[in-house]
């Protein structure tokens, strides 16, 4: 790291008088005619070099992570690689300079990206249609709940207030039925992590909307009751929610829409290769089985098949044409530049090898998990679907938890920093007391896995040999081991 930049703001590295560009003097003959709302003294800006500047932002993107720096297996996050193609599709100014407004027969081209993107992704989760409108994972929960709100509503069954959760579910499931003013009924699971089917028929009823589910689970788990839960909600009258923020190991496999699912989203910016993690942006797209499309919300890229004479292929259907829809929750087409990631991507990687993408990565996180489950405490036993979940370290390695400075897996996924890898996503799913979520999604090689394995074993010898090193670790990082409560809670931006 360079001591002349690291840790310093562009401010401290600034020199009174230097420039980073000049531009030639123009006497004009016109004068500013506000000359009130002109700036009394100079405003406080950097001055620095260009070259001062380009090192600066280099050397601040280097302390970054990314899936371009490193293996990052944080599970339920699929961070897999975005191929650039995607980025120069994206970046292309035919789309970037287009017109939210502009007319439809003006914009032919950027609808044709955004119908196709919505019939594959039907194809892909078996559903009838989808929208493409809102922004993120938990903004698509929220719009398919209002879906299921305004399909109960129109038939005026209004006594449905409640969604079944399961208590594994990704915590944004509730949060979502929660903003959108229903009562949330959690369900509980079995030992093997999915869904106990006796504790779900108690709760079953007239005032039941319906029921969300993730398959594979958040413990990367199949759920074989699908069929059964699918007839059982169906038969009380509620619809059945599929969260597919991981729907990456289905991928060309199974398919939603065929295991009884009526509403569904998918993660645009997990699955369909687009850069995440910060916050965003993302795009969350909502699919529908057949017979619930009136209710998506509006606008929607619709294409005209029978072609009348001047008229465009693709127009740009909105609120004043489906009063039947839940309204709108977006503005006009929403994160197009993701769409057409997420297009690029289907397109380069071809529907004869989407298969291969799901099936491959749910071969990597089998490959590490038969690796590493004699170190580690693998509390769900047997084939896995993309990732899975450890409970830490075996006691052999980490010591009994009744001694006090016992190796937990804060100080393994702290450790892992030093050796260049991101950690796992650690504590959750809250099922277990040291979870440790790892997927290493389908775009990582062999010799990336078997280093990962390597390390992880290390690990878990350095934690047997020297536990101190693991309590203060990281050790070679920018900052080390931050107090992550204080952090979040007392967080200070100013310098
Ligand atoms: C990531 C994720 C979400 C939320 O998606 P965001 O885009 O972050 O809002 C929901 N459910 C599951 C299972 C997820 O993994």
């Amino acid at each position: 790291m360079n001591k002349t930049y690291y840790g310093k703001l562009i401010f401290e590295l600034s020199k009174s008088g230097r420039t980073g560009y000049s531009l030639p003097k123009v006497e004009s003959k016109y004068q500013l005619s506000a000359l009130k709302c002109q700036r009394q003294a100079a405003l406080e800006l950097p001055e620095c070099d260009e070259l001062t500047v380009v090192r600066h932002y280099t050397n601040m993107s280097n302390n970054n992570f990314g899936v371009d720096t490193g293996f990052y297996p944080l599970g339920s996050c699929t961070m897999k690689y975005n191929p650039k193609i995607n980025e120069e599709a994206a970046t292309m100014p035919t789309f970037t300079r287009l017109h939210p407004a502009t007319p439809d027969h003006c914009a032919q081209g950027a609808l044709h990206v955004y119908y196709e993107t919505q019939r594959m992704l039907s194809e892909i989760a078996g559903m009838g249609e989808f929208t493409l409108n809102p922004y993120a994972g938990a903004h698509g929960e929220l719009t398919g709940l209002m879906v299921i709100r305004t399909y109960h509503e129109r038939r005026g069954d209004t006594a449905r207030t409640k969604i079944l959760v399961p208590d594994s579910a990704h915590g944004t499931n509730p949060a979502s039925a929660a903003v959108c003013g229903c009562e949330i009924v959690q369900v509980k699971s079995l030992a093997d992590g999915t869904v106990d089917v006796e504790d779900l028929k108690t709760h079953l009823g007239a005032d039941i909307a319906g029921m969300m589910m993730t398959n594979p689970n958040t413990l990367g788990i199949f759920e074989r009751q699908i069929p059964e839960i699918a007839k059982l909600v169906h038969e009380c009258g509620g619809l059945m929610y599929y969260d597919g923020a991981n729907l990456n190991p289905m991928l060309g496999v199974c398919r939603p829409g065929d295991m009884g699912f009526d509403v569904m989203h998918i993660n645009l910016h997990k699955t369909f290769s687009t850069p995440h993690g910060g916050g965003g942006p993302g795009s969350g797209p909502v699919g529908v089985r057949k017979g619930l499309e009136q209710y998506l919300p509006n606008p929607r890229v619709v294409k005209n098949f029978e072609m009348i004479e001047d008229e465009e292929e693709y127009s740009y259907y909105s609120i004043e044409c489906n009063d039947e829809a839940l309204g709108s929750v977006s503005s006009f087409l929403s994160n197009y530049g993701i769409i057409v990631r997420a297009y690029v991507y289907l397109l380069s990687l071809g529907k004869e090898n989407v298969p291969m993408a799901g099936k491959l990565s749910v071969l990597n996180a089998n490959y590490i998990k038969e690796q590493l489950k004699a170190y580690y405490k693998l509390p769900i036993d047997g084939l896995c679907k993309h990732e899975f979940v450890f409970d830490g370290l075996k006691d052999e390695y980490a010591g009994h938890h009744d001694e006090p400075d016992h190796v937990v897996t804060l100080d393994v996924a702290k450790r892992l920093l030093d050796y260049g890898f991101h950690a796992p996503t650690i504590y959750f799913p809250l099922l277990f007391h040291e979870a440790m979520m790892i997927e290493p999604t389908e775009t990582e090689s062999k010799e990336t896995l078997d280093d990962f394995i390597a390390v992880m074993v290390k690990i878990a010898e350095e934690a047997k040999a020297d536990r101190q090193m693991l309590k203060t670790a990281p050790h070679s990082t920018p900052v080390r081991r931050l107090d992550d409560v204080r952090a979040v809670k007392d967080a200070i931006f100013k310098f």
